[in-house]
């Protein structure tokens, strides 16, 4: 039955890749690593892996696709399979964090690389596939280069190669274009497979509303609204591509094109509503997938489709029949910002090459136009050349850990396509020595091999374990679950909507003190849980019931990896005596005490990591303007506007972290350098 899934849709023989199906075939029989490059939406990612299923590479194990985006991972799962006109979790199926969607029969499987990064980890030899696609590598995410350094690492050494299985595995690496020598000189100077692909001229135009300095996003997103407004009533046919940085403004743009805000809650209705002749559909990571299928869809004759998009729409997913882009300059990015010492998500001006990428979309099958709203000024003065790689920019410590639990000890001479500073690897080893995943001399602790199986933040780990070791579980489970999927708390923004909902988020917090944010998460998942009808309490109390069906699911899986490492012989027990508020918050900072702050002047705090910041309680937490003398607190993460601000706060005892605060200043950071090489 092999070979009996032909394509369903004859217009994948349309697609510019088609011509090269037995070339490309025969690329991959013939060398270990491949490096393939095409234009964005020339089919290398729905189609590759039918041609090696095809061709039956699959006989051998599965064929394995990463994509840095879980939307990117389900989408095109779903598009391939109904491609290959089979159900969705059968022969094709997909995997991200949290939600695995293959069986025992999948044999193409599309997953996030952080997903494939675990396997790793538990089969380094990947003995399950017979291929390894990486795609997406010009995004150059965190993972995606990591897995390239393994992946070199472990098979790049023909006898190494078939260490642990009983054929050669074969690695095709995807790029938009970017970077192919490089790719192709760091895998051992192998092929590269360049699909070539027509592209149509896209006219750009510069803007006057967003000059240097200027960041603030109100502003913006008026901007773009009025410019796709403009396009609409004066340009020729053809879809428009805003792209904007995030929910919040996706929604408030689509709110403003609408002219009806108050009317529409895009949380729980499909879109359908047409403004003269004008579809809007927002696109956005964390949005249902049955809303994101209709993206795709073509607009009824007549109308023009308008998506308003993250950067998502930028290379993971090719929209077709957009001609014109209006561009904002900015995206969202994980940053660590060296003046908190901590990664912080921010809205940055994207790179030069990023507006080139953006622009490119309207020219995919025509001619096209993209409007950028800032200034010449804008682009040459506040815009990089080119993005820089995750990995030189955010938090290593999760991906180090992984690595010493893989056995690579030497983290810094480690084969990074792009070497992070030292500094940051150093950072993430300190870290790590602080939760005791790690000793002095860099090894992996017993705890640290516990630690390595939670996909989560190594403090939010660390707090988990601690819980448990005192058996408390049941109150940081869901409390780790909350924290890992997206906000619950609706902001409606409209003012009137917006009083009701503070008023009913307060409420919730009354329930546990009002003193505690990590306690307002436990108690509204477990209101939630017990409640007759969730889906309806969830709408009297203005929180998302989606997000927390998703913390639910969350809760259930880490409750299965906790049960799991339960059973070990070694797993750490410790008694405990005092009341479970008390407990709760000193399991708590096991896990945050790097993220400690004591009371300053006023309602200022100041961070007690040896940064030292100035930072202050954020108006959703409902410790903020309490009267209430605070002295020490505890915070989940920061938001950088203005002010430093800390959200998702708790009230502690100095007694509580004395004995853990001098940790972080005590580890040297020479002797771990020096353990770091070894
Ligand atoms: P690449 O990976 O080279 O950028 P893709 O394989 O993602 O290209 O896309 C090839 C074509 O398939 C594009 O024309 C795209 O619009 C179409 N396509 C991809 N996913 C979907 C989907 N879910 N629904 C409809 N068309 C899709
Ligand atoms: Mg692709």
């Amino acid at each position: 039955s092999e070979t009996s899934r032909k394509p369903k849709y004859s217009d994948s023989k349309h697609l510019p890749i088609y011509r090269y199906k037995a070339k490309l075939i025969q690329a991959v029989e013939e060398s270990t690593f491949l490096v393939v490059t095409g234009e964005t939406g020339s089919g290398k990612t729905t189609q590759l892996p039918q041609y090696l299923y095809e061709a039956g590479f699959s006989r051998n194990g599965k064929i394995g696709v990463t994509q840095p985006r879980r939307v990117a991972a389900i989408t095109v799962a779903q598009r391939v399979a109904q491609e290959m006109d089979c159900t969705l979790g059968k022969e094709v199926g997909y995997q991200v964090r949290f939600d695995d969607c293959t069986c025992q029969d999948t044999v193409v499987k599309y997953m996030t690389d952080g997903c494939l990064l675990r396997e790793v980890l538990a089969d380094p030899g990947l003995s399950q596939y017979s291929v390894i696609i990486l795609d997406e590598v010009h995004e150059r995410s965190l993972n995606t280069d990591i897995l390239l350094g393994l992946l070199k690492n472990n098979f790049s050494n023909p006898s190494k190669a078939t260490k642990g299985r009983s054929f050669p595995l074969k690695v095709v690496v995807m790029s938009a274009t970017l970077e192919t020598d490089k790719l192709s000189a760091f895998l051992s100077c192998c092929p590269v497979f360049a699909i070539p692909g027509r592209v149509f001229p896209v006219e750009c135009t510069f803007g006057s509303a967003v000059k240097p300095k200027d960041v603030e996003s109100t502003a913006y997103v008026k901007e773009v609204v009025k410019v796709a407004l403009d396009v609409h009533t004066s340009e020729l046919a053809g879809d428009i591509l805003v792209f904007l940085t995030g929910q919040s403004e996706i929604e408030r743009a689509c709110d403003l094109l609408f002219e009806k805000a108050e009317s529409i809650d895009y949380r729980y209705d499909v879109l359908d509503q047409t403004v003269e002749g004008l579809l809007i559909l927002p696109l956005y990571g964390s949005m249902p997938t049955d809303q994101q299928r209709r993206i795709f869809q073509p607009p009824p004759p007549g109308i023009r489709k308008c998506v308003v998009a993250t950067n998502i729409a930028a290379t993971s997913l090719t929209i077709n029949g957009i001609k014109y882009i209006v561009d904002s300059g900015f995206v969202k990015q994980l940053n660590h910002n060296s003046r908190v010492g901590m990664d912080v998500l921010e809205v940055v001006p994207i790179s030069k090459s990023e507006a080139e990428q953006r622009a490119g979309r309207a020219g995919r099958t025509s001619s096209g136009k993209c409007f950028r709203i800032y200034t010449k000024e804008f682009w040459e003065k506040c815009m990089p050349e080119y993005t820089v790689p995750e990995i030189q920019r955010t938090s290593l410590t999760a991906v180090i850990l992984t690595l010493k639990c893989l056995g690579i000890h030497d983290v810094i001479r480690f084969p990074y396509l792009d070497r992070p500073e030292e500094r940051f690897i150093l950072e993430a080893l300190k870290q790590l020595y602080q939760f005791d995943a790690i000793d002095r001399r860099g090894r992996v602790t017993k705890l640290g091999e516990l630690m390595v199986e939670f996909p989560l933040h190594p403090g939010l780990t660390r707090a988990l374990l601690k819980a448990a070791s005192v058996g408390c579980e049941e109150l940081l489970l869901p409390v780790a679950a909350m924290l890992s999927v997206e906000n619950i708390f609706i902001r409606p923004g409209d003012p009137d909507n917006q009083k009701e909902a503070d008023k009913k988020h307060r409420a919730l917090a009354a329930k546990t003190g009002g003193m505690n944010d990590f306690a307002t998460l436990l108690s509204v998942f477990q209101s939630c849980k017990s409640s007759d009808r969730p889906s309806s309490w969830c709408k009297d109390n203005w929180i998302h019931w989606r997000a927390l069906k998703s913390a639910f699911s969350v809760e259930t899986q880490l409750r299965e990896i906790l049960l799991r490492l339960q059973q070990r012989k070694d797993f750490p027990v410790e008694t405990f005596d005092g009341n479970k508020s008390e407990l709760f918050r000193r399991c708590l900072c096991a896990g945050y005490f790097t993220n400690v702050a004591r009371s300053s002047v006023g309602k200022v705090f100041c961070t007690m990591d040896g940064h030292g910041s100035m930072v202050h309680i954020h108006p959703s937490s409902s410790l903020f303007e309490q009267e209430v003398d605070l002295n020490w607190v505890i915070f989940h993460d920061v938001l950088v506007t203005s002010r430093i601000y800390i959200r998702t706060v708790c009230p502690i005892r100095y007694e509580w972290v004395k004995d853990l605060l001098p940790k972080l200043h005590e580890v040297d950071v020479y002797e771990l350098s020096s353990v770091a090489r070894e």
